[in-house]
């Protein structure tokens, strides 16, 4: 097997994208510390690993350095060591957002957009977008990726090797007119990863990012009919992705498959984006 007793904790391992790494990871051999801001939604991934009793829920927020420290002191009591990181925690919006507003302003610029007479609506994100907003986007992504990868580090360094994967976005790539602080966290999370995996090659650590698309997930659900037509419309492979392509992915760069990948990024994304 791919990841035979390796050691992988995936941060917000309890919905969407992390569950579906998660389960990619046990299937492959792996023993899974599944992370999430809720403990019965980690617990509920670590039921459906296809050998639980492999698995351990951890509940922590990972835009807290406390909370991160504590989490990875006790999967080194109780498994020794880590091999494999995934930074996959997200959040879409901030809990102050107008996700409603932006909603409709969104859907009346698509309109406008294929009525041909130009776009009148604007979307004003960025002038509207509160401190707490981009601060919390930030400290969720940035802060979480590093500061998982810093307690990581200091359990990998000792044994010279490890696999560290961080979900950025193709937002990141192409800039997300509806979420400038996503976009900007994203982009941040790729050159972090670029820079780690310099940093820490001479210790056999890898780092890269994968970039997805449109993936079907819980943190996309709440995408009006409209909404998702139009990023279908954007995606010539003419469908939304699915989390197990994106474990896929994940699986590639933690096993030795992807030995010889640092500093990369992947986009599972359905050609929405070929720069
Ligand atoms: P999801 O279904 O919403 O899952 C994200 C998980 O992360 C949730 O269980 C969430 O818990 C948890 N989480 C949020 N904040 C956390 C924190 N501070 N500490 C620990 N866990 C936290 O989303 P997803 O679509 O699978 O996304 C996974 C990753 O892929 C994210 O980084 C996202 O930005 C990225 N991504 C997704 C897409 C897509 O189209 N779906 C595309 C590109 C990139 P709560 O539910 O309690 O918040």
């Amino acid at each position: 097997m791919k990841l035979d007793d390796r050691v992988a904790l995936v941060t917000g391992g309890g919905s969407g994208i992390g569950r579906a790494i998660c389960l990619a990871f046990a299937e492959e051999g792996a023993r899974v510390v599944v992370n999430d801001t809720r403990l019965e939604e980690a617990e509920r991934t670590v039921k459906a690993l296809s050998d639980p009793a492999r698995g351990r829920a951890i509940q922590a927020d990972v835009a807290d350095s406390g909370q991160v420290k504590a989490m990875f002191t006790t999967v080194e009591r109780e498994l020794g060591g880590l091999d494999i990181l995934v930074n996959n925690a997200g959040i879409a919006v901030g809990a102050d957002e107008d996700r409603e507003g932006l909603r409709r302003k969104f859907e009346a610029r698509i309109m406008e957009a294929v009525s041909g007479q130009g776009i009148q609506t604007h979307l004003d994100v960025t002038e509207n977008l509160s401190d707490a907003a981009w601060r919390r986007m930030l400290a969720v992504h940035l802060d979480g990726t590093f500061f998982c990868t810093r307690e990581a580090l200091r359990l990998m360094s000792r044994r010279n090797r490890g696999a560290i994967i961080n979900l950025s976005s193709v937002a990141a790539l192409m800039g997300l007119e509806s979420a400038p602080h996503y976009s900007a966290a994203k982009g941040g999370i790729l050159a972090f990863t670029r820079a780690v995996a310099r940093e820490v090659a001479s210790r056999g650590i890898r780092v890269n990012a994968i970039a997805p698309g449109f993936i079907d997930t819980p943190m996309t659900q709440p995408m009006s009919p409209l909404m998702r037509a139009a990023a279908l419309s954007r995606t010539p492979l003419g469908r939304w992705g699915e989390p197990r392509e994106v474990a896929a992915t994940a699986l590639f760069l933690a096993s030795d498959d992807g030995s010889f990948f640092t500093g990369q990024w992947l986009s599972p994304n359905g050609g929405l984006f070929t720069g």
